[in-house]
């Protein structure tokens, strides 16, 4: 039993096509919790979290968040993709504006704040990340664990309630991968809600709650994560471990 759950997916499926890429999938997050994440490329780990910020619509089941049902379009999508931020492996941040314009439009556009206000807590943000100096840049002149950090600084700013993180470190190079876990693990000793799609299995040891093992677009097992890396149940999450440790 999980309490105080923020997300909740119920019996959740979804096909693309013919391919039934979700099955059954029934995932409840509690406040503050951070759940890891994990499966063979193609599993369903994306689709599963680009769900539950509607960037992917369901056929059948129910995503619910703080017991509400996901909004369907307009304004309360918007604010729910505020409210539930997600950090690409790829950043996605925009070329042609500022770190800091692209902490603030956000933030303006959404959340309705006055540019000075938005601004003031993008620096703050900035700083927390470590790049208080680097405000006026663009992105293309940081480098990939920076950018990533002003992406994460990014979803913060619009005061989410949980944020999502699909292989947050993938597309970087080794000695800036700590520097991104580093800012996630400060987020969870914080208390932040956190969905973690990552194969890095030191994070999920150290930082989750749970870890949710995928494969084929199921749920495998979904459990403490000591539990999980020293005696997983399933044949499929051994044979994952097998080739990734
Ligand atoms: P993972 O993130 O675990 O690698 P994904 O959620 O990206 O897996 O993909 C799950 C399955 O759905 C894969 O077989 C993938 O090829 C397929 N898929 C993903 N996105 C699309 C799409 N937009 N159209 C069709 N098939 C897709
Ligand atoms: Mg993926």
């Amino acid at each position: 039993m999980v309490l105080d759950p923020l997300i909740e997916l119920r019996d959740v499926n979804k096909y693309y096509g013919e391919l039934h890429v979700l099955q059954d999938v029934n995932l409840t997050v509690g406040k503050g919790e951070v759940v890891v994440v994990i499966g063979p490329s193609g599993s369903g780990k994306s689709t599963l979290c680009r769900a539950i910020n509607r960037l992917e619509t369901i056929r059948s089941g129910t995503i619910l968040l703080a017991g509400q049902p996901l909004p369907e379009e307009g304004k309360a999508l918007a604010r729910l993709r505020a409210d539930v931020g997600m950090v690409f492996q790829s950043f996605n941040l925009f070329a042609h504006k500022t770190v800091l314009q692209n902490i603030s439009l956000g933030q303006i556009r959404v959340r309705g704040r006055k540019k000075e206000q938005a601004d003031k807590r993008s620096r703050e943000l900035l700083d927390r990340v470590g790049l208080a100096d680097q405000a006026d840049k663009f992105p293309a002149q940081l480098s990939g664990g920076q950018q990533q950090r002003v992406a994460i600084a990014r979803a913060l700013a619009m005061e989410p309630k949980a944020l999502l993180f699909d292989e947050p470190t993938s597309a970087l190079d080794p000695e800036m991968i700590n520097e991104v876990l580093e800012v996630m693990r400060q987020l969870a000793r914080e208390g932040m809600t956190m969905v973690v799609v990552t194969h890095e299995m030191g994070f999920a040891r150290s930082a989750a709650n749970r870890v949710v093992f995928m494969s084929d677009g199921r749920i495998v097992e979904d459990r403490a994560p000591e539990d999980f890396f020293t005696a997983p149940e399933s044949e499929r999450a051994r044979d994952f471990l097998s080739k990734i440790l």
